[in-house]
């Protein structure tokens, strides 16, 4: 049972026939339970060992499941899932300046922003996903559609030279953005960034003026970098620096630093990475379906790189299900390397969990289940023939399963979905707006 239409989180007992606490990396808990307090992880014990502190609290029985820590989006536009499948195998410029930058000039607003974000956080709840670094316009809308819907995530301020729906220029993104984030300094569930939207798309001035705002709020810097190969060489081209380099003489590279991408880099710049302790949001999928290369995980990994997963939008992938981003991850790294054991099942639950809350900064609070962090939990139906024999549970979450068997999904210990259903939001109103958009749009075409 779901126990989380209230006003404050429930404390229960989730008793679960495997725990995945994440940490340490590969560990599996049989029969195991853990108690939620207040919106936190109590504790973590076998389920035989519950006494009589836990005895009036309820307990939520889960006989064919694996539990483990809510996943982790570390780049996405959730806005853009209103264009999903609206510009489909194009090259990225193409797919950019021809299709999804006139369909956005023409539609984007506060109406579309929210929509939007609210269809991908149901989707996102829905697949185990509990936590989204987010990028876009109207962050005030975005920050909303995720408040409502009790969802955790970083909400972005976009900087960008060229006018849009929301700002005119990189000064007004700015400062629009700088009031955003006032407005949401207490909130529990939303934390900002500064997101340049990309080398390419920001003057020199817009940088400097990110970076002396993100020292001063200490607010990390969320950047899409060396996405493709033509994006360096175009650079290079111009101004005879690769992006990189740029980046650094313009004082980007720190550990707030999140790079998002990365598909082109040489053996120095990782070490760079390295050295700074600057993060790398992987895509592999969107990467993949854009043909814009691959990221070198392996090797940014043994170098010490914090390595976390993203989606990107809905419009490039086409679907938010971060456990087949980590399946993905897996393959994909597998393939590049010719190294089969790259990329573990239990490495690539950490980069869509743990590497993912180290890229926000919120390590101490989300990223895997231990006692005090907030109780951002899911747990996944084994039930299926599809998962038998259960050999290896972290196996058959990673290779075997995706996010349709998430059945249950806690963000700081309050029930957002349970067995096919959104507990904080109205599904079927949201697909008549949903609906009312995708006519908007085709019949303006
Ligand atoms: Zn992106």
């Amino acid at each position: 049972m779901c126990f989380l239409m209230q006003a404050a989180p429930s404390d229960h007992v989730i008793c679960a026939r495997w725990v995945v606490p994440v940490m340490p990396e590969g560990s599996v808990l049989d029969y195991h339970s853990v108690v939620v307090r207040e919106g936190r992880i109590d504790a973590i014990l076998p389920t035989r060992e519950l006494g009589e502190a836990h005895q009036n609290l309820p307990k939520v029985e889960l006989p064919n499941h694996l539990v483990t820590a809510g996943l982790i989006n570390t780049h996405g536009h959730a806005a853009m899932t209103l264009l999903r499948g609206y510009a489909d195998d194009l090259p990225l410029m193409d797919w950019l300046n021809n299709h999804i930058w006139p369909v956005e000039d023409r539609f984007v607003d506060e109406a579309f922003v929210f929509d939007g974000t609210s269809l991908a956080v149901a989707e996102m709840i829905a697949s185990g996903t509990t936590c989204a670094a987010d990028t876009y316009f109207f962050p005030d809308a975005v920050s909303q559609a995720m408040t409502e819907n009790g969802f955790r995530g970083q909400v972005c301020i976009p900087v960008v030279q060229f006018p849009n729906a929301w700002a005119e220029s990189e000064e007004q993104h700015l400062e629009k953005g700088l009031a955003f984030h006032d407005s949401v300094r207490d909130s529990s569930l939303i934390t900002t960034a500064l997101a340049p939207h990309a080398p390419y798309t920001v003057s020199d001035n817009g940088f400097s003026q990110v970076v002396k705002y993100s020292a001063e709020l200490q607010i990390p810097i969320h950047l899409h970098l060396h996405e493709t190969k033509g994006e360096v060489e175009a650079a290079v081209d111009d101004d005879g620096q690769r992006p990189f380099e740029r980046m650094q003489r313009l004082g980007l590279l720190s550990s707030r630093l999140q790079t998002v991408h990365m598909t082109e880099l040489t053996e120095g710049e990782i070490h760079t990475l390295a050295d700074k302790g600057a993060h790398v949001a992987h895509c592999p999928e969107s990467n993949m379906k854009l043909a814009s290369g691959i990221c070198p995980v392996h090797s940014l990994l043994e170098h010490g790189v914090n390595v976390a997963l993203g989606t990107d939008g809905a419009a490039s992938n086409n679907d938010l299900d971060l456990l087949g981003e980590a399946r993905t991850a897996a393959f994909l790294t597998k393939v590049a390397t010719g190294d089969a054991t790259s990329v573990s099942a239990a490495r690539a639950l950490s980069m869509a969990t743990i590497n993912g809350a180290r890229l926000l900064g919120l390590d101490d609070e989300i990223g895997s289940l231990e006692k005090g962090k907030s109780a951002d939990i899911i747990a996944v139906d084994f039930t299926d023939i599809a998962f038998q024999p259960m050999h290896n549970p972290l196996s058959q979450l990673i290779y075997a399963a995706n996010g349709t068997q998430v059945s249950y999904t806690w963000i700081a210990g309050r029930c957002v979905y349970q067995d096919g259903r959104n507990t904080s939001l109205d599904v079927s109103a949201l697909k008549t707006r949903v609906e009312s958009w995708q006519k908007k749009i085709q019949s303006k075409l």
